[in-house]
């Protein structure tokens, strides 16, 4: 072409990409009854394109009635900016809602810019040459000579098809991995599709969860109102997955179906598919007994009867989200939906139970399957990272006040049992969960018996006052040397022999008489089983507090003394959270904290000194013909007698 041509074509270009924005989008009723319907992307898809593979043909969304919602929000008339489709794999999403928008995106449709981008070059290449290439031909699609968007003509290329860049008239669509983001900085684009974000992500650990979308919108923004950004991926990992925490702000919206037995709407869950095995080592389904049970009225729906519920006029997508961001539009599915001819349920349930005893082969299920994100071990943040908890005072002194005058108005003290030591730790406590670690130490010495001169060294020190606050009350691990830590703890008023378990099913503390023992008024000592779970739990959600920009520290937030050492927060950052998988159902049920090798003494105790305030308060409001435990009325009893002293 010569360059008079280029520059008429660019001309028209710049005409085709000026004019529409005053009428794209929700222009009034009044005046688009007067215009002729706009095209929309499935009228495009469903004239243009072509696909091969199973079903070779036209491409029509009654094959995949549940991409017909979130296709249709794609239309220039819509208000909806962003689309974010976290689903199973092999569903057909990436056609329903990046293939055939590219096409729209066309002179078949609404000439416009887009970029696509996925996790590597490699996987780029293969999507432009395995699916948009053909798609393009099959449409007969017409590309002009490159030309970029700035003006300027490329001469050195003679064409507007290559494999990462494609022009025609009034459009012009890149195709990029997430490396490459550095290049589409100065570039603008009405559509930007990014596709199987989540292994961008894992690819592309440096970038933050954010970033992604923070640079699709920057380079959205000069089509402010008429832009669109489609998210589409199966989700990774629970902690990391870009499309669940995207998902999670959209209005997320459900597919409903009505059973085709009682006509009853329903969103179908994995947990309602019914099987039983054909052999007795029960690793083999029995794939004629497999069917999905009706919510309502334990109908049996085969998977030969999509073909008469899993319609377009069936499906019904539902928000469940009222508080999401405005704009954007989140659907999830599973492979239940998939269509005849694509994954049967009968094979669902055999690759759940192929999958259900390795975690990594449950993760792929439930992503690749249920097209829900896995939640893995949880691993703590960095003991390195908890020395900005670090304030300026030293172990065993009184912290000066900080900004908000808060002061620890009493202490308790966790002791954890080892055959050789005893490790304690004194803490500080103010009203709103505030924490001081005061001292934390270790007494070295033969702990199997009560006389040993550990015990007498340990109870020296209480008894001597050598500690900055005495400890209202002091919990000791009675697991290990049950018997001789309850004969500690015998004639004491504030000593508990304590036991930790795992859960106490929604109790954190339990108290317990023991027979045997007395205290110092001769009643018998109480003992308490700790929740040791929930204390765990909450103290890594309460080591991830910071004090703000003003430097107020939030409600639970830790304070250590500037003399801790690293091996301190190490200990206390000893252990990790790991999923308990329900084998039935493949979902979380709960979970467990597991040791990483390291010594976890400082975890322990302040567990037990955490505890310990929780069963001061208890006996303190029971004293006072308390039902339950007010802390209230606790701190504020605890404020008037430090007044008074
Ligand atoms: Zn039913």
């Amino acid at each position: 072409m010569h360059l008079k041509e280029t520059l008429k074509a660019l001309a028209k270009t710049k005409e085709a990409l000026r004019a529409p924005s005053s009428d794209w989008l929700l222009s009034g009723f009044a005046k688009t009854t007067k215009e002729k319907p706009q095209k929309t992307i499935i009228d495009v898809a469903e004239k243009h394109r072509i696909v091969t593979g199973a079903f070779p043909g036209l491409y029509s969304y009654s094959r995949t009635p549940y991409m017909h919602e979130p296709a249709s929000l794609l239309s220039p008339r819509s208000s909806y900016r962003q689309i974010t489709v976290m689903a199973a794999a092999q569903s057909g999403k990436t056609a329903g809602v990046i293939e055939n928008f590219l096409l729209f995106c066309t002179e078949l449709g609404l000439p416009s810019n887009a970029l696509y981008m996925t996790a590597t070059e490699n996987l780029a290449k293969e999507f432009v040459q395995e699916r948009v290439d053909p798609m393009y031909n099959n449409a007969d699609i017409y590309f002009t000579s490159d030309q970029s968007l700035s003006g300027s003509v490329d001469v050195t290329k003679k064409t507007g098809n290559t494999t990462f860049k494609k022009t025609g008239k009034g459009w012009t669509h890149v195709f990029k991995s997430f490396g490459n983001i550095r290049e589409v900085r100065s570039i603008d684009y009405r559509v930007i599709l990014l596709d199987e974000v989540d292994e961008m992500h894992q690819k592309q650990s440096q970038h933050n969860q954010g970033s992604i979308i923070k640079i699709a919108e920057a380079r959205t923004r000069s089509y402010a109102g008429r832009e669109k950004i489609v998210l589409c991926s199966t989700p990774l990992l629970a902690k990391s997955s870009i499309i669940y925490e995207q998902f999670q702000k959209s209005d997320q919206r459900h597919c409903y179906i009505p059973c085709p037995y009682c006509n009853h709407y329903q969103h179908l869950e994995f947990k309602n598919l019914k099987w039983v095995f054909s052999d007795k080592d029960r690793t083999k389904v029995d794939r004629s007994s497999v069917y999905y049970e009706c919510e309502k009225n334990k109908c049996k729906i085969k998977n030969a009867d999509k073909a008469t519920f899993l319609t377009l006029e069936n499906v019904k997508w539902k928000p469940h989200n009222k508080t999401g961001q405005d704009g954007h539009a989140g659907f999830h599915f599973s492979a239940l939906y998939c269509p005849p001819g694509m994954t049967p349920w009968e094979q669902i349930a055999q690759d759940f139970i192929d999958s259900k005893n390795s975690v990594d082969d449950l993760q792929a299920f439930t992503n690749l399957t249920l097209g829900m994100p896995f939640h893995d071990t949880q691993a703590p943040q960095s003991a390195e990272s908890l020395n900005s908890l670090k304030e300026p005072y030293k172990s065993n002194t009184i912290p000066r006040p900080d900004i908000q005058e808060k002061l620890p108005l009493l202490a308790t003290m966790g002791v954890d049992v080892q055959g050789d030591r005893i490790e304690y730790e004194l803490v500080g406590h103010a009203p709103g969960y505030h924490t001081w670690s005061l001292a934390y130490g270790v007494i070295k010495g033969d702990t199997s018996s009560y006389s040993n001169s550990v015990w007498v060294i340990f109870k020296d020190m209480l008894k001597m006052k050598k500690l900055i606050i005495q400890p209202k009350m002091v919990f000791i691990d009675s697991s290990y040397q049950t018997q001789e830590i309850r004969a500690v703890c015998s004639g004491t008023k504030s000593l508990r022999p304590i036991m930790g378990v795992n859960t106490l099913h929604g109790d954190k503390i339990r108290r317990r008489y023991l027979k045997g023992f007395v205290s110092y008024d001769g009643t018998p000592i109480v003992s308490y089983d700790v929740d040791t779970t929930s204390y765990k739990r909450t103290i890594y959600k309460n080591l991830l507090l910071r004090r703000d920009e003003n430097g107020i520290a939030p409600a639970g937030f830790c304070r250590f003394p500037i003399d801790y050492n690293i091996q301190y927060f190490r200990g206390l950052q000893s252990e990790v959270q790991e999923p308990q998988i329900d084998k039935r159902t493949g979902k979380i049920k709960g979970y467990l904290f597991v040791q990483r090798g390291r010594r976890n003494e400082p975890l322990d105790c302040r567990v037990y000194a955490l505890a310990a305030l929780d069963a001061i308060a208890l006996e303190h409001c029971e004293y006072n013909d308390m039902k339950t435990t007010d802390f209230n009325f606790f701190w504020e009893n605890v404020r008037k007698k430090s007044m008074e002293t």
